[in-house]
This record gives C-alpha cells, sequence and structure tokens, in this order.
C-alpha cells in the first residue's frame, strides 16, 4: 500500500495587500510637502502630522481622487459614503497614538487586475521612518509621516509565487500609467504584504494564514513566497500542521528564509472607531469626484496599450518593452505615428529596446529627451533605404544621443554612408573579379560561399562603406 500522507497534494492559496505612496503635492491632513526625496530629516513636518494635540487634520482631495482614479481604472465599486476611522496603536512612527485609515467604508471595493479580484482600496496616512541601525538607540524621520498611502488588498486567489510577483508589477504599471504613485519597490513607494496558506487538494477550507512582509521587490516577493509554500508542506507531510499558526513574518535576505516576528493583532486589538475630526463624504455629491468627470481624465491604461501595440505587427517581447517602459512607449507611439512604413516601424522597436536602452545603460546621464525625434525617425529612414548599415546607425545613434546632431551629416563626416552607387561599385567588381578567377570558377559551380568572399572583397575595397546588397546584385549580373 502506499503511503497516503506523501500522496496528498497541497495547494497554496496567496491574497496580497499592497501599499502605494500617492504622488500628490501635500501630505494626507496637513500641507506639508510630500516629497520622498527630501533629504533632510524631519523638514517637512507640521503640528498635525507631528501630532500635536489640538491639532485638526484636513482631508487631502488630490489623494482622494488618485484612489478614485484607480477605482475606475479597474472597474470597481466606488463608493457613495466614505468616512475615515481611527487604528489605534502605539509605536514612535505614528505620534498621535493612532493612524487615520478607513475601516468599514473603503473608498473602492470589488475590481480586477488580470486575473485577480481586488477586495477593497481604502486610502491612510503613512507612518513616519525608523531607523534603528545607528547604534544603541533609534532615530524617527517624520518626512514620512502622514503622507497619502493607498492600501489595496486582493481576495485569496492567487495560487503560486509567480502569479503573486505578475500582479504586483501590473499593479505598479497600472499606478505609474494612471501618475498615482511611482511604486518603486527600492524606495518603499510601494509595499507588499504577502498572506500565504496551503490546503490539501480539493479541500473547501482554506488552511491557517501566515503573513510576510517587508518584501522590498518582486524577486523578494516570490522568494518568500515559494519559502513558505515550501515550509507549510513539509510541516503538513511531517504531520505537525499544528505548528502552522496565524502569525506575521519577516524575510531574511541573507538566510533566504522567513522568520516569525510576532502573532498576528487581530482588529480588536486596534479599536478601530470613526475619526471624529473629519468629515464623513458623500462622494456624489462633490463635484470634483463625479464618475463621468474621473472616467474621463483616465489616460490610456496597460491593457489597452499592449492590444494597441498588438496591431503594430511588432514583436512580443518588444511590445513587453515598449508596456513597460511608460517613456519609450510614448517615444514609440509619436515616432510610429510619423512613420508609416511596416519595415521602419519595426526598426524602430528594434533600436529603441535594444541599442537605445543599452546606450542609456552605459551612461546614466543620458535620456530619451536626447535622442531627437525628427534625428532619429531620418537614422531609421536611412537604415531601411540601405543608405547606412546596421553597423553605422550604431555609430550614428551613440553620436546622436551624446552629442546630438543631424543624421545624414553625421553620416557623411564618419563615412558611414553606404556606397550605392553602381557605377562606381562595378569598376570595383570587375577588378575583384579579374583577379580572383577560380573563385568565379567555384560560385559557377554552384559553391554559395564563394559570393560572400567576393562581397567580402568589395567591402575590405570600399574600407566598408559598400552597400552589400548593391555589391551582391553587381556580381551577380557581372558573372552571368
Ligand atoms: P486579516 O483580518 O488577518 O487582516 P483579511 O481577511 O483582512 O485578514 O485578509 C487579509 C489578506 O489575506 C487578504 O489579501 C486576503 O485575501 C488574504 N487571506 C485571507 N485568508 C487567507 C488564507 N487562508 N490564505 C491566504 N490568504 C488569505
Ligand atoms: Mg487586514
Amino acid at each position: 500500500m502506499s503511503d497516503t500522507k506523501t500522496a496528498i497534494k497541497y495547494i497554496p492559496t496567496i491574497g496580497l495587500e499592497v501599499h502605494a505612496e500617492l504622488k500628490t503635492k501635500t501630505k494626507m491632513f496637513c500641507d506639508s510637502p510630500n516629497n520622498p526625496d527630501e533629504e533632510k530629516s524631519n523638514a517637512n513636518t507640521c503640528p498635525i502630522c507631528l501630532g500635536h494635540p489640538g491639532t485638526l487634520p484636513v482631508l487631502n482631495k488630490e489623494a482622494i481622487k488618485k484612489v478614485l482614479m484607480v477605482g475606475h481604472a479597474i472597474d470597481a465599486n466606488i463608493a457613495d459614503f466614505t468616512e475615515w476611522d481611527r487604528k489605534n496603536y502605539f509605536y514612535p512612527d505614528i505620534p498621535k497614538g493612532y493612524q487615520i485609515s478607513q475601516y468599514k467604508y473603503p473608498l473602492i471595493s470589488g475590481g480586477e487586475i488580470g486575473d485577480v479580484e481586488i477586495t477593497r482600496i481604502h486610502l491612510e496616512e503613512d507612518t513616519a521612518t525608523s531607523i534603528h541601525d545607528r547604534g544603541d538607540f533609534s532615530l524617527v524621520n517624520y518626512n514620512r509621516a502622514g503622507v497619502p498611502l493607498m492600501e489595496l488588498v486582493t481576495e485569496p486567489v492567487i495560487h503560486s509565487a509567480k502569479q503573486a510577483s505578475d500582479f504586483g508589477r501590473e499593479l505598479q504599471l497600472l499606478l505609474r500609467y494612471l501618475d498615482v504613485s511611482d511604486a518603486n519597490m527600492e524606495k518603499g513607494e510601494m509595499r507588499v504584504e504577502a498572506n500565504i496558506s496551503i490546503a490539501p487538494e480539493g479541500s473547501s477550507e482554506f488552511g491557517t494564514k501566515v503573513e510576510v512582509k517587508n518584501l522590498n521587490s518582486f524577486k523578494v516577493v516570490e522568494k518568500a513566497i515559494e519559502f513558505e509554500i515550501k515550509r507549510m508542506t513539509k510541516l503538513m507531510e511531517e504531520g505537525r500542521g499544528e505548528e502552522i499558526v496565524q502569525e506575521t513574518r519577516g524575510w531574511d535576505e541573507a538566510k533566504a528564509k522567513t522568520f516569525s516576528q510576532r502573532k498576528k493583532e487581530t482588529s480588536d486589538d486596534y479599536r478601530y472607531f470613526p475619526e471624529p475630526d473629519l468629515p464623513k463624504l458623500k462622494i456624489s455629491e462633490i463635484s470634483e469626484f463625479s464618475a463621468e468627470k474621473l472616467r474621463a481624465e483616465l489616460p490610456e491604461l496597460p491593457n489597452q496599450k499592449r492590444e494597441k501595440l498588438a496591431t503594430v505587427g511588432i514583436a512580443e517581447n518588444q511590445i513587453d518593452f515598449l508596456v513597460r517602459n511608460i517613456e519609450f512607449g510614448k517615444y514609440f507611439d509619436e515616432i510610429s505615428a510619423a512613420v508609416s512604413d511596416k519595415k521602419q516601424i519595426t526598426l524602430v522597436a528594434n533600436y529603441l529596446s535594444s541599442d537605445v536602452v543599452s546606450l542609456m545603460k552605459d551612461d546614466g546621464k543620458v535620456s530619451l529627451d536626447n535622442l531627437d525625434k525628427k534625428q532619429f525617425i531620418e537614422m531609421i529612414k536611412m537604415i531601411s533605404g540601405n543608405e547606412i548599415s546596421s553597423r553605422g546607425a550604431k555609430d550614428i545613434l551613440a553620436i546622436l544621443i551624446k552629442e546630438g546632431g543631424n543624421t545624414r551629416k553625421i553620416a557623411e563626416e564618419k563615412g558611414l554612408m553606404q556606397q550605392s552607387d553602381t557605377g562606381a561599385l562595378e569598376e570595383i567588381a570587375k577588378k575583384i573579379i579579374s583577379e580572383n578567377q577560380s573563385v568565379i570558377e567555384d560560385f559557377k559551380n554552384g559553391k554559395e560561399a564563394a559570393m560572400q568572399f567576393l562581397i567580402g572583397q568589395g567591402m575590405k575595397e570600399t574600407r566598408g562603406s559598400a552597400n552589400p546588397q548593391v555589391l551582391k546584385e553587381v556580381f551577380t549580373k557581372l558573372i552571368k
């Protein structure tokens, strides 16, 4: 008989909680600047975000609007009634002793991103930044305290680490397209927490979940989820299922392991209650928040961009590149509007996703702004018309990006114009033919490589300036 214990298959279930710092001029409840790049500690603070007694918060409409835009973009339900709540806990990073968040009435509920259903999206304030690694004391920087923070919660419908990170990337892209958040994981502008459980295949109940925090890149999101699935599966297989407890775990990058941080608080511990210092809102009564108006403001979204690019006739990986790299996507759109030829459009996508990107990686100072569109188009047309070789184009591109200039002039000055003048090339070809009679015999006897040799000689003779295609035609004609 087989061992039934090892035969059981466990299915992982994952739900994500994602925080994203919103890109607003000022903080959520005061007019202190919201600037994630501020280097001076505690520069962007005021009595309100420092939690001084007697101060009153004021709602930031720009932040509310940004969350509403996300709701419209994912076709979710937009709350008509909403309010804020106090989430009480004590920690130096939350100077009031409570965080203003939304509990019962989130701004957004439902909707989907890709294949993942969204439970809710609410708006709250970020905490201060605690610094613990400077000595046997801690420091707190309140620049981040009170920054508008969006929290998105997914349904437990994700079943693999890869699906979780794919979702995270798609959400990041959406936030960037909407210009709601820069959403850099590395900068903490977007933070992902993963809830993970496993249950025997076919089971109608979920297993006990753990929550893994502090995942600061998509790679780490994947690694931590994979680790947890393995850890829990092993415990189950060893009959130690009771050791899986509901808890918060952290990720230790050095050990590539998760570790227990604390047993999970329940919402009771936070003693949520409605924030008495802020007005309750009826969204439909506020003209700036009208659904019609906001929907009209929605920009092109990642999926729409994907669908549009799919009709252009470029490769899948180039579509992906242009969708993910917003600047490049915009640049491509503008160029392809000015270029009608299919071959040229393919060249544009090729050059943007390979040569242009690598030039920028090599030199951090240059950006797409350095690449004049008119000159770039001219370069593409010259390649497509065989006036310059792809080798020559590489050199021209580097000059265009680093120094600017006129494509045709650069090509001429650097001797990169391909010689397509058949008359001149015929003279050279005749000379080569007379000097290589045995090769000509080989070619006549069907040796294809012989033609390559002749073209090679022609390129050498013209110091690389001949158009190899034209050379081939000339040789073929003369040999006949
Ligand atoms: P809590 O009250 O512990 O915060 P919630 O019900 O608010 O739990 O859910 C938080 C997140 O955990 C959501 O993303 C949800 O999809 C996910 N989740 C809930 N139950 C499970 C489970 N058993 N396994 C995996 N994820 C779960
Ligand atoms: Mg929760």
